[in-house]
């Protein structure tokens, strides 16, 4: 299992209960905006919420958990981006930041004004396109599944994952782990279509992802509490 591990050592325990504490409000953010969208009686009927699968059929049932991904990935793409601006990044993604070895807790260690900007792709998603409470459902899980393993700091894709044909559009916890340890480059969620279009994905991707699969790299486990 350490053969696969990304970063040699652990975080510090400090880190944990940073990122803990910053994970609780992130949640309770998570949870207040689509409640408070979805169960105001004056927003609800501008939103294109249903409650009836029947009424858009199954078709679109199915298609709109992946038109929430894609519209997600380019959402969290932009706003990350967005972050990143000198001017922006003290005040709203430093925290997220402040775990340059990231575990697991660190995924939703977010300043609440992040929070915030995070919580934004359900309104994005809410007006303009119908979706149910299967739909919400579904996608926070997923999201919090597929963020837990972008943070997990072990690589679980099998080698030769990002050069694959398919592989080398679908984000991985090397990729992530390499936005956490030098801040720059790699800023998708799922996929890395728009990494690779605008140019933005690190070059030394794909070693890092051969060494951390093929196990050739030496590691030194340190336990640093
Ligand atoms: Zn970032
Ligand atoms: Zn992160």
């Amino acid at each position: 299992m350490s053969l696969r591990k990304i970063q040699s050592r652990f975080p510090r325990r400090k880190d944990y209960i940073r990122e803990m504490l910053y994970s609780v409000s992130t949640m309770l953010i998570f949870a207040a905006v689509p409640l408070l969208l979805i169960y105001n009686p004056e927003i609800r009927p501008h939103t294109k919420y249903y409650t009836d699968i029947r009424q858009y059929g199954l078709p679109w049932f199915i298609a709109a958990f992946f038109i929430m991904l894609i519209m997600h990935d380019t959402y969290f793409y932009w706003t990350h981006r967005l972050m990143h601006h000198k001017r922006i990044f003290p005040y709203v993604h430093l925290v997220h930041h402040q775990s340059v070895n990231p575990s697991p807790w660190a995924a939703y260690s977010f300043n609440p004004l992040e929070a915030l900007v995070e919580a934004g792709i359900v309104p994005v998603i809410l007006f303009p396109i119908p979706i149910t409470k299967y739909h919400l459902s579904l996608f926070f899980l997923f999201m919090i599944v597929y963020n837990v393993y972008g943070h997990l700091g072990w690589e679980l894709y099998p080698k030769g994952f990002s050069k694959h044909w398919l592989g080398k559009w679908i984000n991985t916890s090397v990729n992530h782990n390499q936005h956490h340890q030098y801040f720059k480059g790699n800023y998708g969620l799922y996929f890395l279509f728009w990494d690779r279009i605008m140019g933005t994905i690190r070059p030394d991707y794909d070693q890092q992802f051969e060494e951390v699969t093929s196990q050739k790299k030496e590691l030194t486990i340190v336990r640093q509490l």
